[in-house]
């Protein structure tokens, strides 16, 4: 049994056969074969074998005439490997002793070898892990001739292990046969990690390199909690999380009775708890935990679900799905926010340009340059406004002209509509995301200019700390608890209440239950989270008080290190949960004097 520990993004436990995709998605079918077929099992190796080793000669002599002897040796290299006597005395005696397929038997050895190899810290023998890996790939294509499958053909329900997904890959994945999965590569808030939330897949992101110790068909259990995958558990540790899941379904039907409740603090301030969604079937997982509204209407993956871009009629389908399911709660649907790690394939065909930089062409200055196409967008928003509290917001506003352009030419289809006789709501509400430092800064100015707020702490954090939101090596250092990300954020709500203008957060920091404290002690009484965690945070809200709230937050923004900001709200979190009564000395952390007025105190005297 092998433990590997990765980054927790979406709860629920799953256990099962894994699938291992590597850069070809080959997939194991079964992991045993029948005690009568092993003879037969083991000429289908051989013969495998002997056409690899066939077509590796083959390659050698062509790769030697047309390049030179050098690169005929990269082939001969791998034909000796394909022909090791004791590499296929290993498999075969899997295949005997065990009734292992073919498949899975020789993925097994050369995953063992290759591990071996990268282990030993040295660039050549990685090398000759990379000639490994080939042989593995070239081994199953033979094995598995024409069966070799994509996603989409699998039959039984599998836990996917990848060394990345992206997040059309993902929105594709068939909830049905995915039972859950795990990724070399990828942080807290990539859209690949936010998309397993809005399956509702359990999943953990970030593990790094962890696909050499896993054979397609190998038992697995993916803790998406705790951010655990167990490959070969042994039967002890099975019952333990057969155990652990049915505590996590108690807890969940507990949850359940939640749903009709109005989430208040305990001293009765409401706090309004919305849902953000990606699918417009996701709209039931927020009527099912009594959502007061879909506070991030992600609709860009209406653009990532197919080839061509969708027609206004797609649009307007799927926004009224949201909209009549809502029933007169507020839908905020933000306009297309592509690029970066959402690109489709059919964008990367058409428009040149830096579309997968985080720092590029993408969202609203995609939309500002694409016009028809923003148009079309916008007039199917504008036709469903007509059928309930439809709001419309703007995604990575970071100057005040951009908002200015987009909102001229909502003014613009407003025009057409009218001409055309359509009906919509003109004074529909207009907000921006708060996700770009510049706009967090200069709030005050943009407060002038929008209905509302709603704070994208997942780009925000990105920006202000120059870290990747997807980058693993960097989940450190992305912390929502980092004091520069705190100080923006309070100069963001201070704005808007100088201009009484409403501010929600729809990062996946507010769906994080430690975070509530200090974000209502911060003055937010508006979230917007993945869906399945409102009931969470409604009874959360109801052990709450603002006053407590508000030394939570004076506390953290007194602390220094991102580190002591969640350690310090983890535990508040633990504390209010376990009904541990607050500290008496909560005004002695409040936040220290600081050194500039203690100075001019000091030059005063
Ligand atoms: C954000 O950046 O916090 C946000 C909600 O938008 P997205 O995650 O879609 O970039
Ligand atoms: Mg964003």
């Amino acid at each position: 049994m092998l433990l590997k520990r990765g980054i927790a993004v979406s709860p629920g436990v799953a256990v099962g056969p894994a699938v291992v995709l590597g850069v070809e998605t080959f997939r194991i079918p079964s992991q045993y074969v029948r005690v009568d077929a092993v003879e037969s099992e083991l000429d289908r190796l051989d013969r495998a074998l002997e056409r690899i080793s066939t077509e590796i000669g083959e390659n050698e002599q062509i790769a030697a005439d047309r390049l030179g002897a050098q690169y005929g040796a990269i082939f001969a290299a791998h034909g000796q490997l394909a022909r090791d006597a004791s590499f296929q005395d290993e498999v075969r005696a899997y295949i005997r002793k065990k009734n292992y397929s073919p498949e899975f038997a020789a993925s097994r050895v050369i995953r063992k070898y290759t591990k071996a190899l990268q282990e030993m810290g040295n660039p050549q023998m990685a090398e000759r892990a990379a000639d490994l890996f080939d042989l593995e790939k070239r081994v199953l294509r033979e094995l598995l001739g024409q069966g070799r499958d994509e996603l989409k053909n699998l039959t039984d329900p599998v836990v996917l292990l990848a060394k990345n997904l992206t997040p059309s890959e993902t929105a594709s994945l068939d909830r049905s046969k995915i039972l859950a999965f795990v990724t070399e590569g990828g942080g807290r808030t990539s859209h690949t990690a936010i998309l397993a939330g809005a399956l509702e897949l359990p999943a953990v992101v970030g593990v790094g390199r962890f696909l050499s110790d896993v054979a397609g068909g190998e038992t697995v259990i993916v803790d998406g909690q705790r951010g655990e995958l167990l490959i070969d558990p042994d039967e002890e540790t099975l019952a333990d999380y057969r155990r652990r899941a049915e505590a996590r379904r108690t807890e969940s039907i507990r949850l359940q009775t939640y749903r009709d409740v109005q989430p208040r603090t305990r001293d009765g301030e409401r706090i309004f708890i919305m849902g953000n969604i990606e699918f417009p079937e996701e709209v039931g997982h927020c009527t099912d935990r009594g959502s007061d509204g879909v506070g991030l209407y992600r609709t860009e993956f209406l653009y990532l679900q197919g080839d061509a871009e969708p027609t206004e009629e797609e649009h307007y389908d799927a926004y009224c799905k949201v909209v009549t399911a809502m029933a007169g709660r507020p839908v905020v649907i933000r306009t297309m926010d592509l690029g970066a790690d959402k690109v489709s394939d059919s964008m990367r065909r058409g428009i040149a340009g830096h579309l997968d930089s985080a720092l590029g062409l993408r969202s609203i200055r995609l939309s500002l340059q694409n016009l028809p196409s923003f148009k079309t967008q916008l007039r199917a928003v504008l036709r469903a406004s007509a059928f309930g509290d439809v709001r419309v917001m703007f995604p990575l506003v970071s100057t005040l002209l951009e908002l200015r352009q987009a909102k001229m030419v909502l003014a613009d289809v407003m025009e057409d509509l009218d001409e055309e006789g359509i009906e919509f709501r003109r004074d529909i509400p207009i907000g921006m995301m708060v996700e770009v430092p510049s706009a967090a800064l200069r709030a005050d100015d943009f407060a002038r200019e929008v209905d509302f707020f709603s704070i994208g702490t997942n780009d925000l954090i990105q920006y202000t700390l120059a870290a990747d939101r997807a980058d693993p090596d960097l989940a450190n250092l992305y912390s929502a608890g980092d004091p520069s990300v705190l100080r923006l954020i309070r100069w963001v709500v201070e704005a808007a209440a100088r201009h009484d203008v409403p501010v929600t957060i729809c990062g996946q920091m507010s769906s994080d239950p430690k975070f509530l404290p200090l974000l209502l002690g911060l003055g937010i009484r508006q979230i917007s989270v993945t869906p399945h965690v409102i009931p969470e945070l409604k009874d959360l809200a109801g052990r709450l008080e603002v006053a407590g709230c508000e030394g939570v937050a004076a506390h953290a923004e007194g602390l220094e290190l991102a580190r002591d900001v969640e350690n310090y709200l983890r535990d508040e979190v633990e504390r209010t949960r376990s009904g541990r009564p607050e500290p008496d000395d909560r005004a002695a952390l409040v936040r220290p004097k600081s050194k500039r007025s203690d100075h001019w105190a000091g030059a005063a005297r």
